[in-house]
């Protein structure tokens, strides 16, 4: 199996933008995140959670994917 990376990003609940946070600083529950386009703040759990959906997504896909090139090689 190929190394596969998959990209999420925490992104802004109000306008879609990736959000920005301070690296040095560490996110935890209950925080908020400014947006740097529109400055609204966003809740770190509400955006922790569409991160989540959005990778499970991902690599329900990847997997739908693999899983059926090796059925296909399976039965040629
Ligand atoms: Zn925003």
């Amino acid at each position: 199996m190929k190394d596969k990376s998959f990209e999420v990003t925490l992104k802004c609940l109000f306008c879609d933008s990736p959000l920005q946070g301070d690296t040095d600083q560490e996110l935890n529950s209950g925080d908020m995140i400014e947006c740097l386009e529109c400055h609204e703040l966003n809740d770190y759990d509400s955006v922790k959670d569409v991160a989540i959906d959005e990778g499970e997504e991902q690599v329900k896909q990847y997997a739908e994917d693999e899983i059926s090139k090796m059925l296909k090689k399976t039965f040629k």
